[in-house]
């Protein structure tokens, strides 16, 4: 799989905006994006141009970098959500939230999507009581995330779990800390899901 190995603050930077992909660095003063809020590079501080292409261009670079997902898969989840009933931009960040690396960020056992992708390769994560190591996986109503009970003294997860307070669990999922799990409540519509994204510029774009 492809692998984006640059520094991970030039993508908040290109895309003006926080996407919080290093976990408590993120919410310090050492955030690369409160120094410099221009983009990285030569030109970075010229005049940009907006035009509808490049909002529509921005905005799903943003969305697929926040997630860590790849055209080939981004374009997959948009052809399901497009044959959903409603609108096809809500589904999409749908199946995104539901996915099994961003449920266990969200839930606090890792500290950003990235580090939780590689936590659940690496097979620390039993879902329903099964050992599920595919990041991608769609957890549904009910379904409970538990960190597998050799891997709960693991450095990362524990500093994870101490800093989920600053960024709370949201109300469609709950967390049992004491017992290292979380369940999905409920599936999460678009209005539980808080992120700064303008979805509607990405529907335009792959619509056509
Ligand atoms: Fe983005 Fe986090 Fe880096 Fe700030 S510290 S620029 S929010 S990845």
């Amino acid at each position: 799989m492809a692998r984006y190995k640059d520094s991970v603050c030039k993508l908040c930077r290109r895309e003006s905006s926080k996407l919080f992909l290093k976990g408590d660095r993120c919410y310090s003063d050492r955030c690369a994006f409160e120094r410099r809020e221009y983009p990285p590079g030569e030109h970075g501080q010229g005049r940009i141009k907006f035009t509808e292409y490049r909002h529509q261009l921005r905005e799903t670079q943003k969305l697929k970098r926040m997630y860590g997902v790849f055209e080939k898969q981004f374009r997959t989840y948009y052809r399901k959500a497009e044959r959903k009933k409603g609108k096809a931009g809500d589904h999409l960040l749908i199946f995104l939230e539901r996915r099994l690396d961003n449920i266990v960020f969200r839930l606090g056992f890792a500290n950003s999507r990235s580090e939780a992708r590689q936590l659940v390769t690496h097979g620390h994560f039993r879902v329903n009581d099964r050992k599920v190591d595919i990041p991608s996986c769609l957890l549904k109503e009910g379904d409970v995330v538990a960190v597998r009970e050799k891997s709960r003294n693991i450095a990362r997860v524990l500093s994870a779990m101490e800093s989920v307070v600053r960024r709370g669990v949201p109300p469609w999922l709950e967390l049992e800390k004491d017992q290292f799990k979380g369940t999905v409540k409920i599936i999460p519509t678009r209005e539980e899901i808080t992120i700064p994204i303008e979805e509607q510029y990405i529907v335009a774009r792959y619509s056509r």
